[in-house]
């Protein structure tokens, strides 16, 4: 086998981009066509590796945000805007350029339609992204598995994916929103920080042994699990996912 060089699962392979979607002002879903893609599970990501004309690389971990679908792998991306890597992804890629990555990488903060739940799922901003995969995911599969959706963001304008959320609303999902910092006019939903009192409310409760995928910032995600142990959750129901160094 030396020098062969077998097109392993985590060896870089270029992706065209063949769709970009504006998902908020800050936020956009680039779409890409992989060809050789092995297909994914939800929750799965990737690695993208951006290399400058000078050789110099930047490599960023992204979620996908589609469920399986062939060669096609979306990624959704919020700008960061002193960020080396993601306002170039939003900003700057345009339909037919092609960029680096590997993947799918990942096998502990996955969900697929035959593990069942019921299912918790709690987002902090662009956690959302790979819990969108486990909802379309579970769409495209006609399951009906009991899930709820705790998505955690800024302002109603920082809503991802805001409308297909509601089109999938029912059928056994619940969409529950809460906004932090600025809410609608009549607002009667939650307008603070995700918190023990919340998820409590959001259930279910220990008795139904509902199965809990957490992501987000760092901090969120810490905060989330931490109070779900004292709801006296079981601590290995929680799979957790932190996207950030700093958590911003
Ligand atoms: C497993 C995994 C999956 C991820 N999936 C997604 C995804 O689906 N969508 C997405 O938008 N991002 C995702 N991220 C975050 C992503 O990898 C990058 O960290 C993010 O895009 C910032 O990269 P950058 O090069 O633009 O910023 P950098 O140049 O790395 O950082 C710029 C500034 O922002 C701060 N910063 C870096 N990352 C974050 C962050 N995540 N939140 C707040 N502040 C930050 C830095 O400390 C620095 O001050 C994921 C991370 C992991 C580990």
């Amino acid at each position: 086998m030396a020098g062969t060089a077998l097109p392993g699962r985590l060896s870089w392979q270029l992706a065209e981009l063949v769709e970009v979607v504006a998902e908020t002002p800050r936020v956009k879903t680039t779409v890409f066509d992989v060809p050789g893609w092995p297909g994914h599970r939800a929750g799965q990501h990737v690695d993208v590796r951006l290399t400058a004309e000078d050789g110099y690389q930047a490599e960023r971990s992204y979620s996908i945000a589609s469920a399986p679908d062939g060669r096609r792998v979306a990624l959704t991306v919020q700008r960061l805007e002193d960020g080396e890597v993601s306002p170039y992804l939003t900003d700057e890629l345009r339909p037919g350029d092609k960029i680096e990555l590997r993947g799918p990488i990942g096998g502990y903060f996955v969900w697929e339609p035959s593990e069942g739940g019921p299912l918790v799922l709690v987002a902090g901003g662009s956690g959302i992204v790979p819990l969108m995969a486990m909802i379309r995911t579970r769409a495209a599969a006609g399951s009906d598995t009991e899930t709820r959706l705790l998505y955690s963001s800024r302002s109603p304008d920082d809503v991802i994916y805001r409308d297909e959320l509601e089109r999938l609303s029912g059928s056994g999902l619940t969409v529950v929103h809460a906004l932090t910092d600025s809410q609608p006019p009549g607002w009667t939903g939650y307008a603070r920080r995700v918190d023990a009192e919340m998820l409590a409310e959001v259930g279910p409760g220990p008795a139904e042994r509902p199965r809990f995928y957490a992501c987000g910032p760092t901090p969120f995600v810490e905060a989330v699990a931490e109070a779900l142990v004292r709801l006296g959750h079981d601590p290995r129901a929680i799979k957790t996912e932190r996207f950030g160094p700093t958590g911003g």
